[in-house]
C-alpha cells in the first residue's frame, strides 16, 4: 500500500469547494442567500459571459464588521450558528460557514462592506482564497461581493462548464427562485448589461409572481392556503386550464428556503387527479411554514433537500391547500373557464374532421339537432372505391373518438382488400387493431404501435426528413426560461425534424414550422417533451437521440381510437406482415397472431 498522508490544507479547500461550487449559479444562489440573511431589502445581481467572468452581489443588509471580513472566508466560519445545538432550529438560509470559502478558493474575490451606522467599510481582495489586499473604503451601507474568473484554477472543473447561455440561464432559473421565495425583498437581476427580472419587494405573493412569471401565469393562478397546529401552506397553484406540458413552474419553498421534493410534488398532482390528463402538469408557488425543529434542513451540501419530521403532515397540508382552491376556483372564480372550455369542446366536436373507411377523401361530422346523432358527409367516390355514402353514428361512439377512447364495436368495414399477396385485410376494430386473415391465422395489428415503429427506425436511419408544415400565425410555446434556452440551443437539430423555434422574449419560442404529422395542438407539449431529453444527454449522444426519435415518432403515428385511412393501414399491414418490425419503440409488440386451430378449438371444432 502507498503511503497515507494528510492532503495539504488548499488541496482540501479545493475538493470541498467542488461540493458547494459547481458551476456559476451555485455562487449566484449561495450569495443570494448572504444577502437575504443579511436581512437586506433590496440585492442586485449582475453577470456577465454566464457567470463564469462576472457576478457582482449587492445588498443594502447589516454589512460586515471589518475585524470580521477576513474570518468571513475561513472554512466552517459562520455568524449563523453556534452550538450542535442550534442545528435544532436554522432560521437562516445559510449555516454552514463554507459558501465564502469555497467560492474564494476557485475564483478572484473583490468584498466591500459596510457595517450599518459604522463611518468606514472594508475592502478585502483574494485570489484562489489567498488574501492579497485588505484597507478601509468608503462604500455604502451593505455588501458588494464580486467573483471574477471562476474556476481559473481548476482547469478540470472549467472543462464541464455549459455554453454562456445555458450558464446564463441557470442563474437566471436561481435568481427567479430566490425572488419567488421572498416577496418582501426587491430583487433586480442585470444579465449582460440589461434588466431580466425585477421585484417590487411591496411583500405581496401576487405583485411577486406577477413580475417574475407573467400576466399569464398569474392570471391562470387560483390562491391556496391550508393550515392546522403544525404546519402552513400559502400560496397558489394553476387552474386545470392553466396546466402545462411539464414541472417547470412548480415552486416549493419550505421555511423561505427553496427545495426541490418529490414529497411536495406528489401531493401537488393528487390533488388533480381526477381534473388533469396524464402528460399535463400542474403549476404552482406554494410557501410552507413549519417550526424550525420540524424540518432537517443538513441534508445537502447546496440546502436544496430537506428531511421533514412528518411527511404525511406535510403531504396533507400541500394536498388539502391544493384541492381547496381547486374546488372554491370551479365554483366561485373559475366557473366561466370551465364553462368556456367544455363550450369550446362542443363547437370543435361539432366541426371535427374524420375521414372515413373506404375512401381517401375527409368528410365533415356535423352534430344533428336532435341528441345523439351525427350525419357524415363523404365526398363522391372514385371508381374502385366502396363506400355507402352516408353513415350514421351515435354521438356517444362520436365523442369516445373524440376523446380518443376505443370504440366500442366495429368501426367502418374495409374493402377487402390485397395489403401482400397472402394477406388480406378484413376490417379495423375499435378503432385501434387492423385485422388481418393470413394463411392459417388471424392477425391484429396495434396501428399506433405500428406506425410509431417505422417513423422511429426511418428517423433513426436519417431516411426520413419530415415534411414541415408552415403556420400561418406562429404557435407561441410560453416554456419557461430554461426550457426555451435548450429549445433555441438545439434550434438547428430541430429543424431537422421540421420545426422551426425561434427566440420570443425570454420565456417563449415562437414555433412557425411543425413537422405536418404534428397536430398543431401538440405543439407545446411535444416541444415541452423534448426539453429534458435535450438537456440529459443532448443530441450528440445515440441514446439521446433515440429518446427524442421516440418522442416525435409517437406524436406523429396515427392515434390510437382515430380513424384512419385506408392507404394508411394497408401501407402498415405491408410492412408489418413482412416482418419487417415487430416491436414498438418502446418494445410493446405490434402484431397478435391467432391461430385458426386456437379458434377452432375455442369453437369445439376439434
Ligand atoms: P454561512 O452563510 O453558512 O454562514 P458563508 O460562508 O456563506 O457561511 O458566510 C460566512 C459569514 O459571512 C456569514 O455567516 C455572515 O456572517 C457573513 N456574510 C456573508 N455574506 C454576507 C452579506 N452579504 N452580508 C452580511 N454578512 C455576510
Ligand atoms: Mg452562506
Amino acid at each position: 500500500m502507498p503511503k497515507i498522508i494528510q492532503l495539504e490544507q488548499h488541496v482540501a479547500d479545493l475538493i470541498a469547494a467542488g461540493e458547494v461550487v459547481e458551476r456559476p449559479s451555485s455562487v449566484v444562489k449561495e450569495l443570494i442567500e448572504n444577502s437575504i440573511d443579511s436581512g437586506a431589502g433590496i440585492i442586485t445581481v449582475e453577470i456577465s459571459s454566464g457567470g463564469m467572468t462576472y457576478i457582482r452581489i449587492t445588498d443594502n443588509g447589516c454589512g460586515i464588521a471589518p475585524g470580521d471580513a477576513k474570518t468571513a472566508f475561513f472554512r466552517h466560519a459562520t455568524s449563523k450558528l453556534h452550538n450542535a445545538e442550534g442545528l435544532e432550529a436554522i432560521d437562516t438560509l445559510g449555516f454552514r460557514g463554507e459558501a465564502l470559502a469555497a467560492i474564494a478558493a476557485v475564483s478572484r474575490v473583490e468584498l466591500m462592506t459596510r457595517e450599518v451606522n459604522s463611518a468606514e467599510g472594508i475592502s478585502l481582495t483574494l485570489e484562489a482564497g489567498e488574501v492579497i489586499d485588505m484597507s478601509p473604503v468608503g462604500c455604502p451601507e451593505g455588501t458588494t461581493i464580486i467573483v471574477r474568473d471562476l474556476f481559473f484554477n481548476t482547469p478540470a472543473r472549467l472543462k464541464f462548464m455549459k455554453s454562456d447561455r445555458a450558464e446564463a440561464s441557470s442563474i437566471a432559473s436561481v435568481v427567479l427562485r430566490a425572488a419567488l421565495s421572498r416577496p418582501d425583498v426587491s430583487i433586480r437581476f442585470i444579465r449582460d448589461g440589461k434588466t431580466e427580472y425585477h421585484t417590487p419587494g411591496d411583500s405581496r405573493i401576487d405583485s411577486c409572481v406577477y413580475s417574475l412569471l407573467g400576466r399569464e401565469i398569474e392570471a391562470g393562478f387560483l390562491s391556496a392556503e391550508s393550515s392546522d397546529e403544525n404546519i402552513a401552506v400559502e400560496g397558489y397553484v394553476s387552474s386545470p386550464v392553466s396546466a402545462r406540458g411539464n414541472r417547470s413552474y412548480q415552486f416549493f419553498f419550505v421555511n423561505g428556503r427553496v427545495i426541490r421534493s418529490i414529497l411536495l410534488q406528489t401531493a401537488l398532482e393528487q390533488a388533480y387527479k381526477n381534473t388533469l390528463p396524464s402528460g399535463r402538469f400542474p403549476s404552482c408557488v406554494l410557501f410552507i411554514t413549519t417550526k424550525t425543529s420540524n424540518v432537517d434542513v443538513n441534508v445537502h451540501p447546496a440546502k436544496t433537500e430537506v428531511k421533514f419530521i412528518s411527511d404525511k403532515q406535510v403531504f396533507d397540508g400541500v394536498y388539502y391547500a391544493a384541492l381547496g382552491a381547486l374546488n372554491k376556483g370551479q365554483t366561485i372564480n373559475d366557473k366561466g373557464q370551465i364553462g368556456d372550455r367544455l363550450k369550446r369542446q362542443e363547437s370543435m366536436a361539432g366541426s371535427q374532421w374524420l375521414s372515413e373507411g373506404g375512401s381517401s377523401g375527409k368528410q365533415k361530422v356535423e352534430s344533428g339537432s336532435s341528441r345523439g346523432m351525427w350525419k357524415v358527409e363523404s365526398r363522391k367516390l372514385g371508381d374502385g372505391e366502396s363506400n355507402n355514402g352516408f353513415r350514421t353514428m351515435q354521438a356517444d361512439e362520436f365523442r369516445g373518438s373524440y376523446v380518443s377512447e376505443p370504440q366500442k364495436a366495429f368501426n367502418f368495414p374495409l374493402s377487402a382488400c390485397e395489403a401482400s399477396e397472402a394477406s388480406r385485410i378484413i376490417g379495423e376494430a375499435l378503432n385501434v387493431y387492423i385485422i388481418i386473415e393470413k394463411d392459417n391465422s388471424v392477425w391484429f395489428i396495434d396501428k399506433h404501435a405500428a406506425h410509431e415503429r417505422i417513423l422511429f427506425d426511418s428517423l433513426k436511419s436519417g431516411n426520413y426528413t419530415p415534411m414541415s408544415e408552415s403556420l400561418l400565425t406562429p404557435v407561441i410555446c410560453r416554456l419557461g426560461h430554461e426550457d426555451a434556452v435548450v429549445l433555441l440551443e438545439n434550434a438547428g437539430f430541430l429543424e431537422s425534424l421540421g420545426f422551426s423555434v425561434e427566440s420570443f422574449g425570454e420565456d417563449s419560442v415562437a414555433v412557425r414550422h411543425i413537422p405536418a404529422d404534428i397536430d398543431i395542438g401538440d405543439t407545446e407539449s411535444v416541444l415541452s417533451d423534448l426539453c429534458p431529453q435535450l438537456r440529459r444527454s443532448g443530441v450528440a449522444e445515440t441514446a439521446g437521440r433515440d429518446s427524442i426519435y421516440k418522442t416525435i415518432a409517437c406524436k406523429a403515428a396515427i392515434k390510437a381510437g382515430k380513424s384512419s385511412e385506408k392507404r394508411e393501414l394497408e401501407t402498415l399491414v405491408d410492412r408489418v406482415m413482412s416482418g419487417e418490425i415487430s416491436q414498438c419503440p418502446h418494445g410493446r409488440p405490434v402484431a397478435f397472431e391467432l391461430k385458426k386451430n386456437v379458434l377452432d378449438k375455442g369453437f369445439g371444432r376439434v
